[in-house]
């Protein structure tokens, strides 16, 4: 039986999250939800994450403001900035693994998504990195990466798939996703294939060259 993993990045947003958590709940999918620190200054934010907590989702940190990815930026600060301000907010809320997302390019997997100040602080804190293997593009085309999605789960025996809990993304066309999973006998699963955490908490398991800044 084929396996995929849905993962949403960007959120949590007011809107958008209450909706996609309402789908998973009603269809009884689990997920992963990698969260913005600036998104957490609220109270509504931080009640998103509890909520998806409860849900037996996985949540997990994708920086705090999104703006420069890691491996491109000069501030020395960075990962205090980003990563540790992030989980300053997140880690009274989310229990269990830390898992870090690392963004950046349209989802293109390179050099620019990590530093090796950020490695070593993932290494030291424990944490898993989470890449993924589809990036059916809902941001660009809300309806149409549904059929890229189903392909890349149909063409792979665990795909990790990158969606976004944000407007004008995913939402429009999660039902029809999770149908046409379903129909296909596609099992979707929090568990991550090793293949996608090359950070595996905190011990480096996979080859790093490719996605860490020279
Ligand atoms: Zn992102």
């Amino acid at each position: 039986m084929r396996r995929a993993t849905l993962t949403f990045d960007n959120g949590p947003d007011r809107a958008i999250t209450p909706a996609v958590l309402d789908i998973l709940r009603r269809r009884n999918v689990p997920a992963h939800f990698f969260v913005l620190g600036k998104h957490l200054a609220e109270p509504e934010g931080r009640a998103l994450v509890a909520r998806a907590v409860a849900e037996a989702h996985c949540v997990g940190n994708h920086s705090f403001t999104h703006e420069i990815p890691l491996g491109d930026d000069p501030r020395p600060d960075a990962v205090a900035a980003e990563i540790a301000a992030t989980d300053a907010r997140l880690k009274s809320l989310v229990p269990g693994p830390k898992r870090f997302r690392p963004f950046g390019g349209g989802g293109i997997l390179g050099p620019h998504l990590l530093s090796r100040a950020a490695v070593t602080h993932l290494v030291e804190q424990g944490y898993s990195c989470v890449l993924w293997t589809s990036v059916p593009r809902d941001w660009v085309d809300p309806n149409g990466w549904v059929a890229r999605a189903l392909a890349d789960c149909l063409a792979q025996p665990h795909a990790v798939v990158v969606l976004h809990d944000i407007p004008d993304a995913c939402l429009a066309g999660l039902e029809g996703f999770l149908d046409a999973a379903e129909r296909e006998g596609i099992e979707l699963v929090t568990d991550l294939p090793l293949s996608v955490t090359p950070i595996l908490d905190g011990k480096i398991v996979g080859d790093l060259d490719a996605i860490v800044a020279k």
